[in-house]
Parts: C-alpha cells; sequence; structure tokens
C-alpha cells in the first residue's frame, strides 16, 4: 500500500477529523472538574514541596499529563458531545490510564474488542463514529475504517505522527528504519505499519547486537529468531541492514535512544567510512518534548534524599514504567500504582515491581518521619495523584495516632 498517498486522500476525506469541534470551552470545563487538583496546583506554588504530619511530599519538577494527551481526551470529550446519538467506537484506550477510559465507557464510548489476539471491527457499521487514541493506530485499521464510511476522529498526538513522517523518509530513501521500542506497544504497532522496511530494537543490547552483525556478519536465522516479533515481512539482515534510519516510540527513555543513534551512527561510519555515511544513515530528532521533560524531572528529583518513591500511572504506560526505572536503577525503594484504591489499610500496597506482575508490599511506609518521591506519567490527572497523597496522609496519620 502507498501508505502516504492513503493518508493524503483520508486527510482530505469529510468523513476524517482531526481537530476538535468547536466545544473546547464547555469541555475544558468538565475536564477541569474532573481531572485537575487543587492540592496539587498548592504543591507546584509551593516549590513542589508539601509537609503534612510526618510526610513531606517532593513533587517532580515536570509530571503528569502531557499537551498529546490532554489533547487527546479533549477530543474525545468534544466527539461525545458533537455526536450525541450517535454510537461511538475507540480503536484501543484513548491514553494507559484506567480512570480515564472508565470515564469515556460512562459516557457511552464503546472500546473494540479484541477477540483471540485481534481486534473485532465486525461490530462497527459505516456512519459509525471511531474515534483512534493518542498514540495513533495503525495504517490498515484506518483504511478498513475508511473503507467501511465511519468518521475517523483522529486524537494521534502530532510527535507520534512526525515519527511517522520520519519512517515514511528512510521508506522513500530505501533505508531501513530501526525503531526503538516495544514490538506489542500501539504506538509503535502504528508506527511500523507505515514504515518500509524495518526492525525494532527494544534496548541498547539489542542495538548492540545488530551493530556487532551489521560489522561482523553473523548466523542469519539466529538473527531472525531473535528479532521473529520485531521485523518488517521478508526481512533479510544481510541484505537490510546496508542503509539505515532511526525512529523511536516516544516514550522510550530518551538518554537510551540517542545511545541506540549514536552507536549506529558510528557503526554505520566505520563499515562505510565517513565520506559515505549520509548514503547509510538517517537520522531525525524525534523524541517527544514532553517525555523528555518528565525523564529530566526525574533525574532531579532522585537526587534529593528520599525515603521512597511513588510513581503513579497505568500499568501499560511505557513512559510512566521509564519513570520508575529511573528511580530503582538510584536504589530507591519505588512503587508503581495506577490509583490510590492500591492502597491499604495495614500499611500496604499492591504494586508493580518494575519487569514483574502485581506484588502486595506490607508495611511499606516507614515509621516516623518519611520523605517520599511523587511523579505520574504523561497519562494521568492530577486528580488521582491528589488522591494518593490524601490515602498516604491517612494512613501516616493514623499510624502516628497509635
Ligand atoms: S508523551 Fe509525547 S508523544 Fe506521547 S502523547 Fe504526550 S506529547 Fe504526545
Amino acid at each position: 500500500m502507498d501508505t502516504k498517498a492513503f493518508k493524503r486522500s483520508l486527510n482530505n476525506s469529510d468523513n476524517y477529523h482531526r481537530k476538535g469541534f468547536g466545544h473546547e470551552a464547555e469541555v475544558s470545563g468538565q475536564m477541569q472538574n474532573e481531572y485537575q487538583s487543587n492540592l496539587i496546583q498548592h504543591i507546584r506554588d509551593n516549590g513542589y514541596k508539601l509537609q503534612r504530619g510526618e510526610v513531606t511530599i517532593h513533587l517532580a519538577e515536570a509530571f503528569g499529563f502531557c499537551w498529546g494527551v490532554e489533547r487527546a481526551v479533549a477530543m474525545a470529550y468534544e466527539t461525545r458531545t458533537h455526536f450525541p446519538t450517535q454510537r461511538i467506537w475507540i480503536t484501543n484506550e484513548i491514553i494507559h490510564n484506567p480512570s480515564v477510559n472508565q470515564r469515556l465507557r460512562d459516557m457511552d464510548v464503546s472500546f473494540i474488542e479484541v477477540v483471540n489476539g485481534e481486534k473485532s471491527f465486525s461490530v462497527v457499521d459505516g456512519g459509525d463514529v471511531v474515534i483512534l487514541p493518542a498514540f495513533g493506530a495503525s495504517v490498515q485499521e484506518m483504511q478498513l475504517l475508511n473503507e467501511k464510511g465511519c468518521k475517523i476522529v483522529d486524537t494521534t498526538c502530532p510527535w507520534v505522527s512526525k515519527v511517522w513522517n520520519t519512517v515514511e523518509k528512510h521508506k522513500k530513501a530505501s533505508h531501513t528504519s530501526i525503531i526503538h521500542g516495544k514490538y506489542n506497544h500501539e504506538e509503535t504497532v502504528a508506527t511500523s505499519s507505515f514504515a518500509g522496511t524495518y526492525l525494532i530494537v527494544l534496548n541498547l543490547q539489542e542495538a548492540e547486537y545488530v551493530a556487532n552483525y551489521i560489522l561482523n556478519g553473523g548466523d542469519c536465522e539466529e538473527f531472525l529468531t531473535k528479532f521473529s516479533s520485531s521485523h518488517s515481512e521478508g526481512f533479510d539482515p544481510d541484505r537490510d541492514l546496508e542503509r539505515i534510519g532511526i525512529a523511536n516510540q516516544t516514550t522510550m527513555l530518551k538518554g537510551e535512544t540517542e545511545q541506540i543513534g549514536k552507536l549506529l551512527e558510528h557503526t554505520m561510519m566505520r563499515k562505510y567510512g565517513p565520506d559515505q555515511l549520509n548514503n547509510h544513515f538517517l537520522s531525525f530528532n524525534t523524541i517527544c518534548d514532553a517525555t523528555q521533560e518528565r525523564q529530566d524531572a526525574m533525574f532531579g528529583l532522585v537526587e534529593d534524599k528520599l525515603d521512597l518513591m511513588v510513581v503513579v500511572g497505568g500499568y501499560n504506560s511505557s513512559n510512566t514504567t521509564h519513570l520508575q526505572e529511573i528511580a530503582v536503577e538510584r536504589g530507591i525503594p519505588s512503587y508503581h500504582i495506577d490509583s490510590a484504591s492500591r492502597i491499604g489499610a495495614g500499611n500496604r500496597v499492591e504494586h508493580k515491581p518494575l519487569h514483574r506482575d502485581l506484588e502486595v508490599a506490607e508495611n511499606w511506609l516507614p515509621q516516623g518521619p518519611i520523605a517520599i518521591g511523587i511523579t505520574s506519567g504523561a497519562s494521568t490527572p492530577d486528580k488521582v495523584v491528589e488522591e494518593v497523597l490524601e490515602k498516604i496522609f491517612e494512613l501516616k496519620a493514623v499510624a502516628q495516632a497509635l
């Protein structure tokens, strides 16, 4: 499929909407009520610190809803207002936050079900309205919905679209896109659908394996087994790594994306010589500002003297997991929770340790005065962070009174 031509024709279709519908004022008031928090604003205004009882809160200087997420949620709200009686679907979670997704369900927005690992679009009729989430949708899904005659409301973050343009440029120049991301993350699935030849690397270790293959060759079969879910059809490492370009899932660790870019640039320079680099390597800056700011703020926060860290965000949220990674690397006890309901009475918390399933920790809040670092992922409303803080204050107050 000529993905670029398809996207161009979709942009010109009356059934395709990439902007709101003129209900900004109404929606902004609604979102303010549902997602903003006076307490969090107070902490911001107070130099990102708050002391209550035995608890001192250190808030990251950038956290929570990013611009792209706020825009996507507002567009979904506007869609409901604009099409009050139509059936509205969304192809995936609008963002990775359970309370926001639940709010959309309450507004009678239905989520496309996944049956046997495949999304079941048979329930969608022409004339229905279908929202594409902040991290986008694959070009095949867009094509299917367009052919059905649906009204498509595309909330894809412009930063994600920028990455799609990048892989289109790689394709035009006959370069393979090396995408730093998670092969099964919705954003990377969408990005790879716009790419021509591609290979997805999860981390620096996988990129080093690729670099070594480029320089020294290796076992093609082993390569294809290692990346079995992460390459385009018919990928041949002996042919398809001669000309490469870098792209990324916007929420990966910024430093790692940069390291991978430098490693592969250096690799191509060694293999083909500096004068030939431009014929073999392409790189455009596609790291999203919001991801960068939240990660930088987290690096600042872990410099404080903290007893523990609480990272608030959806369990399937990639950017939240990366924030947690930063705390864990510094050896700070860190608890990733998705809502205040994970904090129970009796000093217990149900949390998700890095790369593991949910666990319950007992006595997680130490006795006496404590300093807690708090941050939240780009899809977490401030209201959820407030609820978490109130629960902690309450638990510590009860413990102090005993
Ligand atoms: S994290 Fe960045 S790319 Fe993702 S939605 Fe937010 S602004 Fe857009």
